[in-house]
């Protein structure tokens, strides 16, 4: 067997739609990090440090961090050994400046992203699944929830449009179904996407 190709993902989708259970499942499989920068926030909130401290009260209102925090994080992140073998990022980017540092960012590395797996669940889904969860749950949880869904549709969709626009090809996932079921549709979308050739 010939050396694996290096994959450097980024996993899109908006909250609800299970992209955070698919993102780490695909990163094991390949044995690549898994960055989620809304991981690395609520560690830093833990741990209490002054990013920490800055991001905490943004987190708990479902707003988005401002992109020069997240951006210098994620520069930091991309920096570690760890992330020349290749990369899955979750929640990262979120807007379409967040998309265009990436881009650069990778550029001074002399890097590409290899995927961009894009999610896709019905709003309709999305709202009962926020409800459900809310139920027997604090309102404002769920005024959380709602919020979140709003920043991704004003935000955070158009950087699918952004990464078709720069002639990335964009893998579009169906999000409905079982965990096992959407994540074989991940597997053979990546692995047979001819990027791998
Ligand atoms: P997540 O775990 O990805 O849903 O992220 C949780 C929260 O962290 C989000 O609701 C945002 O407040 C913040 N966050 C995570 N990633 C980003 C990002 N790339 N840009 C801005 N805010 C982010």
């Amino acid at each position: 067997m010939g050396k694996a190709k290096v994959l450097r993902i980024v996993m899109l989708g908006p909250p609800g739609a299970g992209k955070g259970t698919q993102a780490l499942l695909l990163a094991k499989a390949h044995s690549i990090p898994h960055i989620s920068t809304g991981e690395m926030f609520r560690g830093a909130i833990r741990d209490g440090t002054e990013l920490g401290q800055k991001v905490k009260a943004i987190l708990d209102s479902g707003m988005l961090v401002p992109d020069e925090v997240v951006v210098a994080m994620v520069r930091g992140r991309l920096a570690q050994a760890d992330c020349s073998d290749g990369f899955l990022f979750d929640g990262y980017p979120r807007t379409v400046k967040q998309a265009e540092v990436l881009d650069s960012l990778l550029r001074e590395l002399t890097q590409d992203l290899t995927h961009i797996v894009d999610l896709k669940v019905p709003e309709s889904v999305l709202l009962e699944r926020i409800r459900k969860r809310g139920e027997g749950r604090a309102d404002d949880s769920m005024e959380v929830a709602a919020k979140r869904l709003k920043e991704y549709w004003e935000k955070t969709a158009p950087v699918s449009r952004y990464y078709v626009d720069t002639g990335t090809r964009l893998i579009v996932v169906d999000g409905l179904g079982t965990v096992e079921e959407v994540q074989r549709r991940i597997e053979d979308a990546v692995v047979g996407s001819g990027k791998l050739s």
